[in-house]
């Protein structure tokens, strides 16, 4: 059966080109990037390159890039090293209630320690409330960690006004972008962002490879001890063929962005058009306009989404719901009930994520399935 892939979101798949670039620093180019001898001294050299295209994708300086294993420890290593860092100086974060479990669970972990965290609340489209965040600021605040797109529902938040107010007062901004790196333009320069996270498996490099911006001049605690790598922020062997990969694909999709943006887009307004003409009482939900390329997140009445994943995937069709099952019960998802969206509703949420392999013809194959399950339920 042909597979169908509309869960970008959660993961892609790793791009020929990547592919091709990263195979030969298993079987060749093997050395350990700390190793003295020219095989080590390769490998490094491809390190530092990859971190020169992450730099530069982003316009950030290539001594201000990290290599870590994952999207979620770049927010772990951000989150609770900028945390630590300035502790002296006051012991409160400010994050929103839609950040993705690597941002929440890390500020549950500070609040343990002996930190304040406050949760912003967001609007119907799931933009973070900027008057509440002004309000919230206070003489201990010493971090601003917001997320530059959400994972489930797509919105895009004004970052750059995020960033004014936590520098009017003095505070540091992180963002965790791993869902607009790749479906954002993105200058850290001009939006004046402290520190980012990002993951190459959401842009078409494989699984366990991340990477962390943080400014030069921003103090941050490692959290893991071993050795001195990553400028003694991260220890651990330098993951060389996920490096290459990472800054390869972020060359790669920022190459080929317009075109990419274009096709996500359009896949996108003519998924959320055809089921808006076709399946009543449908509600998308995000901003229609502020929202990632490829996000479409729509919810269905008297639908339970479990159950339509299931016989989605009897078609070769993959996709998301908008709640957990976790022990057998479905919870709604934190970011659903953020906006404000009833239970029913949650329920029968589908979140469709496209990627650069799709067609026109799967997003068809994809209207006509629903409609079927849908309709005739
Ligand atoms: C996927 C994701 C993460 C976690 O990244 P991993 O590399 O899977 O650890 C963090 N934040 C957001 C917004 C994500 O979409």
């Amino acid at each position: 059966m042909k597979i169908r892939y509309f869960d970008h979101a959660a993961t892609t798949p790793v791009s020929n080109i990547v592919l091709q670039e990263m195979l030969p620093y298993y079987e060749i180019q093997y050395g350990n990037a700390s190793s003295i001898y020219t095989l080590g001294r390769q490998a490094k050299r491809a390190v530092e390159n990859a971190r020169k295209n992450i730099a530069k994708n982003i316009g950030a300086k290539q001594q201000e890039i990290y290599f870590t294993s994952c999207g979620s420890e770049s927010d772990n290593l951000a989150i609770k090293g900028i945390a630590y860092a300035n502790k002296n100086k006051g012991n409160h974060i400010i994050t929103s209630k839609i950040e993705h479990h690597a941002v929440l669970n890390t500020c549950k972990t500070l609040e343990k320690q002996g930190f304040e965290v406050t949760y912003l609340d967001v609007d119907n489209n799931g933009i973070v409330d900027l008057v509440q965040l002004m309000n919230s600021i206070n003489s201990n605040t010493i971090l601003i960690s917001i997320m530059f797109a959400n994972n489930e529902i797509g919105t895009i938040q004004p970052i750059k006004q995020i960033a004014e107010i936590a520098h009017k007062n003095n505070i540091i901004f992180h963002t965790d972008a791993v869902q607009a790196v790749g479906n954002v333009k993105i200058n850290v320069e001009e939006l004046m962002i402290d520190s980012l996270s990002m993951s190459g498996h959401k842009f078409y490099a494989p699984k366990g490879i991340g990477a962390l911006y943080v400014k030069e001049g921003i103090n941050f605690e490692k959290i893991q001890d071993g050795g001195h790598q990553e400028k003694d922020k991260r220890a651990g062997t330098e993951n060389v063929a996920g490096i290459v990969a990472i800054g390869k694909a972020i060359d790669e999709i920022y190459k080929n962005f317009d075109s990419y943006n274009e096709h996500l887009k359009n896949l996108r307004d003519f998924y959320i058009e055809e089921l808006e003409k076709n399946i009543p009482n449908i509600k998308l939900n995000g901003d229609r306009y502020n929202r990632l390329p490829g996000n479409a997140n729509i919810s269905f009445k008297n639908v339970n989404a479990q159950e339509l994943l299931f016989k989605l995937d009897e078609k070769g069709i993959c996709a998301s719901a908008g709640s957990a099952c976790s022990t057998g019960n479905p919870m709604p998802s934190h970011v659903l009930m953020a906006i404000g969206l009833s239970e029913n509703l949650a329920e029968g949420t589908l979140r469709i994520t496209f990627g650069k392999d799709n067609t026109k013809e799967d997003v068809q194959f994809l209207i006509d399935n629903l409609r079927e399950f849908i309709l005739k339920k």
